[in-house]
């Protein structure tokens, strides 16, 4: 038996992929899509608990409840790790309309992650509308100062992958507020980061430069940046208004959530698997990200439920704050640094809980050849998509230390119609397509596990 069994490592070589990977495989995806936990997971987290803005209310009711859950699971190990994070809150309800003449036409906006509050009366002032920062900067102060500035570029529609198009657009969020104050601008309204068209304005993170006024930033609705785009070709003259009364506050004590299985030859080897558990306040946060969450504690229950004993420990981690400040993510990879933790790589699910494309990996050519080689096991489920490619933004922070990163890529076309905005419920979850992602990490994780990297 033992000359078979070399002979065989010999003919395959201790890397290749077994007949027998495609029977666990086969039954990964079994578990997750007739007996799968994480779309029920995710109805709690969604309508129990709801939004979970960093420093929130909603925020620790998900602390606790996730670890309850992964005691529940019975993982052997289950932990909190501390972070402190941004404590920014939204206040009232903003109210905003652009006026011409005596008629006012209401516009639905939203205040921006960490934009300061108007006035407590509103600001109102004419509008400059522009497309670039360029653009901005060839107007000059002359033409902004005392003016809202309007950043109407919309996320390139012909992109096939959404998240490209969003790359190409989102600079208007979080610096369009900065690009404007330089030059004088009393305000800052964004166009939403969305290819939809709707009244859904989309919130966001943006961040003030130094040594700028602080001036009030908030998206737009996609119908309304056309229709205040249109109204200023008819009537240059208009003014816009806003208010709204957010505020940031003293950080706040948080945490990230960890439960793990622990590995059974390679206990110091860490696989990570997450996502974030941290929302924007408007929504459930349901695909963003609490499908990640769900997935990721998914992931152990369906290895403990088919009793694969993983040689190396497998952790699922829900990070805090990746929205307005990604001190989950930067908290764990200190936290790793400081107790010599080993992390062989780490999957991140942040994407939302749409039906699995691939994987983008980030690692050496020689670890990305390696993860290449499972395509063939991987291709049934409809993972083509795998290669060079982003990780995930909680998971970057290991890769200073050469985790290899895993970013689980589901079908991007609907992801930015819920980004960020009320409409990110629960209902906007298939099951199936949630519980197929579930199963592609858990696949994923699996092979990793069993081949390293
Ligand atoms: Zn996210």
């Amino acid at each position: 038996m033992k000359t078979l069994i070399l002979l065989l490592t010999l003919i395959a070589g201790p890397l290749s992929a077994q007949p027998s990977d495609s029977l666990r495989i086969r039954s990964i995806y079994d578990e997750a899509l007739a007996r799968g936990q994480a779309y029920e997971w995710l109805r709690y987290l969604s309508k129990q608990i709801g939004p979970r803005l960093s420093g929130s209310a909603g925020a620790q009711k998900a602390v606790d409840w996730t670890k309850q859950l992964m005691e529940q699971q019975g993982f052997d190990r289950v932990f909190l790790q501390e972070v402190m994070v941004p404590h920014w809150v939204r206040g009232a309800k903003e109210e905003a309309y652009f006026r011409i003449g005596k008629q006012k036409t209401a516009v639905p906006i939203a205040a921006l992650g960490g934009s300061v509050a108007t006035a407590p009366k509103g600001v109102e002032a004419p509008v400059v509308e522009v497309k670039t920062f360029q653009e901005l900067r060839e107007l000059g102060a002359e033409k902004v100062k005392g003016k809202i500035v309007f950043f109407n570029r919309p996320m390139d529609p012909t992109r096939l992958n959404t998240f490209e198009a969003y790359g190409g657009a989102v600079e208007q969020r979080a610096n369009g507020a900065t690009e404007a104050a330089r030059l004088g601008a009393v305000g800052a309204i964004v166009r939403s980061m969305t290819t939809a068209q709707d009244d859904n304005p989309h919130t966001g993170a943006m961040r003030y430069g130094t040594g700028v006024p602080l001036i009030p930033t908030a998206a737009i609705s996609t119908n309304g940046a056309d229709l205040l785009s249109k109204s200023l070709k008819e009537n240059p003259n208009l003014t816009f208004f806003f208010r709204q009364d957010c505020e940031s506050l003293p950080d706040a004590r948080s945490y990230n959530v960890v439960g793990e299985i622990r590995g059974s030859e390679k206990p110091e080897e860490i696989i990570v698997v997450g996502g974030h558990l941290d929302s924007w306040d408007l929504g459930e946060g349901a695909h963003d990200d609490g499908a990640g969450c769900m997935q990721a504690v998914e992931v152990l229950r369906i290895m403990k439920t088919l009793g694969i004993r993983p040689k190396r420990t497998i952790r699922a981690v829900m990070f805090m704050n990746e929205e307005n400040g990604l001190r989950g993510g930067i908290g764990y990879a200190d936290y790793a640094r400081k107790n010599n933790e080993k992390h062989l790589a780490a999957v991140e699910s942040d994407n939302g809980g749409f039906t699995p494309r691939g994987f983008g990996i980030v690692g050496t050519p020689e670890q990305r050849a390696k993860a290449m080689r499972w395509k063939e096991l991987l291709a049934p489920y409809g993972l083509h998509d795998i290669g060079p490619g982003g990780g995930g933004a909680d998971i970057g922070p290991l890769a200073q230390s050469g985790t290899v990163l895993f970013g689980f890529k589901p079908d991007s076309q609907r992801y930015f119609d819920y980004h960020h905005t009320g409409i990110d419920r629960f209902e906007a979850v298939n099951p199936r397509e949630l519980a197929l992602g579930a199963a592609s990490m858990a696949a994923l994780v699996y092979l990793i596990d069993t081949y390293g990297l």
